[in-house]
């Protein structure tokens, strides 16, 4: 399941803090059921930078480019706990007139204290959308296929925004990136 795309960069380049890293992966939940995967493309992420979940990250630490690993992520590490909390219902009207609204995609919502906070669509129904503050994978035990394809050092804006730009990165300014793999783009509503 996991391709043989080429190793391009020098192996020997351990996955650390401050590190741009290329993967491949396919994500299942304990029963085996594929949740997500990378595209066409693999993922490009910032080691260090909380772009991907923490038991991810952490089982990455110390790789090098053409290590394959499969991790087991609990859901503490992963996408937090289940609270059951309700969805909300509000009007199309309060995302932006370009959001693309989907079921699954995130913004970033102003909280009455003034500070921002992550929430997730659950459904669209006419004007109305459902969102809730819980992640759709809270609970979910986690289990990655990874093949990393690259280490490479981020550039001085990379490790500034705490994202990867250019090719399979954060397309900054114009085209934010509304997919499914909205784990590894928090940045969806920033600037
Ligand atoms: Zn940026």
């Amino acid at each position: 399941m996991l391709g043989s795309a080429a190793v391009t960069e020098e192996s020997s380049v351990a996955i650390e803090d401050g590190k741009v890293v290329s993967i491949e992966y396919v994500l299942t939940d304990p029963s085996g059921q594929e949740l997500d995967r990378s595209g066409e493309e693999p993922l490009h992420y910032l080691h260090g930078g909380h772009n991907i979940v923490p038991g991810l990250e952490a089982a990455l630490a110390g790789k090098t480019a053409g290590d394959s690993l499969r991790v087991e992520v609990p859901p503490a590490q992963g996408y937090g706990e289940k609270r059951k909390t309700k969805p909300q219902r509000v009007l199309r009207s309060h995302f932006p007139p370009d959001a693309q609204l989907e079921r699954g995609a995130q913004f970033l919502m102003q909280g009455p204290d003034g500070r921002p906070f992550p929430i997730w669509i659950t459904k669209v129904m006419g004007r109305e959308v459902h969102i809730s503050a819980e992640h759709p994978l809270a609970g979910v035990t986690l289990c990655f296929d990874v093949k990393v394809h690259s280490v490479r050092d981020a550039t001085e804006e990379e490790m500034a925004h705490g994202h990867v730009h250019g090719p399979g990165g954060h397309h900054h300014h114009d085209d934010h990136d509304h997919d499914d793999h909205d784990h590894d783009h928090d940045h969806d509503e920033e600037e």
